[in-house]
């Protein structure tokens, strides 16, 4: 099977490529097969996509918001109507079923190409009356943005960063993750086709090395990282050096909290969304699972007879719901915290084995007895690994619950209301559930505080973070001086 793009980049409208840079290979996760090769970019490259987006923005900045929005929306419709075709490419990307994939990336991308084409045309500032004076104010866009993938979601990360960068005015330069670069390069085929003028989205391939080369390049004025911490740690470091304007959307250790009089069905479902979608491999997880002393041993029974219900393998048949890991270099970072979970004492209640078959399947895996200070509970994973810990009451839970360096997201479930808006409001985290786990609709803002982000995604919160204000002080009268 192959399925070679066209060329590495997408750049001022057209695919391109460079041969001279270091070639990437791109393994179908289901079957370890490599189906395309890829390039890193160069130099040459890196600069061909800031000439083309500085030349670009500029034009575009000067259209109305209403035309910019136009096309945004126009490329969301064609999103849609190619839906099964880029749900395909984004599992040979992934390997994630296609049963999650028709329904979550690339209508998740439309998404947000709607919504911030339909933002476009009220991108406004105020008129701030000063008695006879007034000040205005005006909202401009950045510049040159740079967008920076993780491999989990490669069609939604660059649908949900270049819909607002675009809407507000922006050209984008967008790097995939070296692990999953093909569903970008459609993206911007896309936006060409609807009618983005040329340079305004461009796609470069490479390593983190072609990253931080956009990161510190004097003409980018923003740059945008889905990623880890300790990646994040560096690269805001880097733009802060040139006062660059960024947003971080990084890792996770979430916890979701299950109290005693919860619906157990709805809780054990919670918890299955918020550890086995994608096969753990989603940001904002809630891999904490705190259950009530109560509840404990009814909620890790009923988790272990839905388990059973994991239809695990060929991710392209829509009966499977349990797709393979990214990459072998993930299997073995996720297989590695199993061996030291059961090192560390937790009790392994359910999965733990790689599937003996080619690809890089790994079992929906539970611990239960985990404590605070297990590996498994205090670091990111980010696979299908479930750490439950027990707990007695409110304060004591959402102390422990708050003891980690992470603040993406946490949930809670309880029937009562009271308790869940009180718990909510006392836990550290940008992104919340109330009896749910994982939801990330465009209309809402998403991201993460403490070391899991700065800055938020989606929503009317998004245009802040791509947009910056200038203000007009108009004097009326004339203008007094001390000489
Ligand atoms: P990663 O940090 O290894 O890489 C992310 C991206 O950064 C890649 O494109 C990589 O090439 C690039 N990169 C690496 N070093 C760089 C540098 N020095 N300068 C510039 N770019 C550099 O992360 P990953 O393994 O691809 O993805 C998994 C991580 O992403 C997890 O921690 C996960 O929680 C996080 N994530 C966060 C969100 C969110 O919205 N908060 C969403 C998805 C994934």
């Amino acid at each position: 099977m192959q399925i070679q793009p066209k060329a590495s980049h997408f750049i001022d409208g057209a695919y391109v490529d460079d041969v001279a840079g270091t070639p990437i290979a791109v393994v179908y996760p289901a079957t370890g097969e490599q189906i395309a090769t890829v390039h890193a970019a160069t130099p040459a490259i890196v600069d061909q996509a800031i000439v083309a987006a500085k030349r670009a923005q500029k034009q575009w900045a000067a259209m109305s918001g209403t035309e910019r929005g136009r096309i945004l929306r126009r490329a969301a419709d064609m999103i849609r109507a190619q839906n099964r075709d880029l749900s395909i490419l984004e599992t040979y990307d992934t390997g994630k079923p296609l049963q999650e994939t028709l329904v979550a990336d690339a209508t998740s991308g439309a998404d947000a190409l709607e919504y911030f084409g339909g933002l476009a045309g009220s991108l406004t500032g105020e008129h701030i009356p000063m008695g006879e004076d007034w000040v205005y104010t005006v909202r401009e866009p950045l510049g040159v943005c740079v967008g920076i993938g993780a491999w989990n979601y490669p069609t939604q990360i660059a649908c949900w960063k270049a819909a607002p960068a675009l809407a507000c005015g922006n050209a984008m330069i967008f790097k995939p993750s070296e692990t999953t670069p093909l569903c970008a390069l459609k993206v911007a085929e896309i936006l060409c086709d609807a009618g983005l003028p040329a340079g305004l989205f461009n796609v470069v391939q490479g390593m983190g090395e072609v990253g931080g080369s956009l990161v510190t390049d004097p003409r980018v004025d923003k740059v945008s990282l889905t990623g880890s911490v300790p990646t994040g740690k560096k690269v805001y470091a880097a733009a802060a050096a040139q006062m660059k304007h960024v947003t971080m959307e990084l890792g996770g250790k979430s916890p979701l909290i299950i109290f005693d009089d919860a619906d157990l069905d709805n809780a054990v479902g919670g918890a299955i969304n918020g550890n086995f979608y994608s096969s753990g491999q989603v940001c904002s997880n809630g891999t904490r699972v705190f259950v009530q002393k109560g509840l404990k041993e009814a909620f890790l029974q009923r988790l272990t007879e839905r388990l059973q219900n994991a239809v695990i393998g060929d991710p392209l048949d829509e009966a499977t719901n349990f797709g393979p890991m990214v990459s072998e270099a993930q299997l073995n970072i996720v297989a590695g915290y199993i061996e030291k979970g059961q090192a560390e004492g937790a009790r392994l209640v359910s999965g733990g084995k790689r599937l003996d078959q080619k690809g890089w399947f790994l079992e929906p895996t539970v611990f239960a007895d985990v404590s605070d200070d297990m590996i498994i509970a205090r670091e990111e994973i980010f696979g299908p690994v479930m750490a439950v810990l027990d707990f007695e009451d409110e304060d004591e839970v959402i102390a422990r619950a708050n003891d980690t360096e992470f603040g993406l997201s946490a949930g809670v479930f309880t029937k009562d209301l009271t308790r869940a808006h009180r718990v909510i409001g006392k836990l550290e985290a940008g992104s919340c559930f109330i009896n749910s786990y994982n939801d990330a609709p465009v209309e809402a803002p998403f991201g993460g505080v403490k070391a899991s982000g700065v800055g938020r995604e989606n929503s009317k919160e998004a245009i802040q973070h791509y947009s910056q204000v200038k203000s007009v002080y108009v004097r009326m009268g004339d203008v007094e001086a001390a000489f």
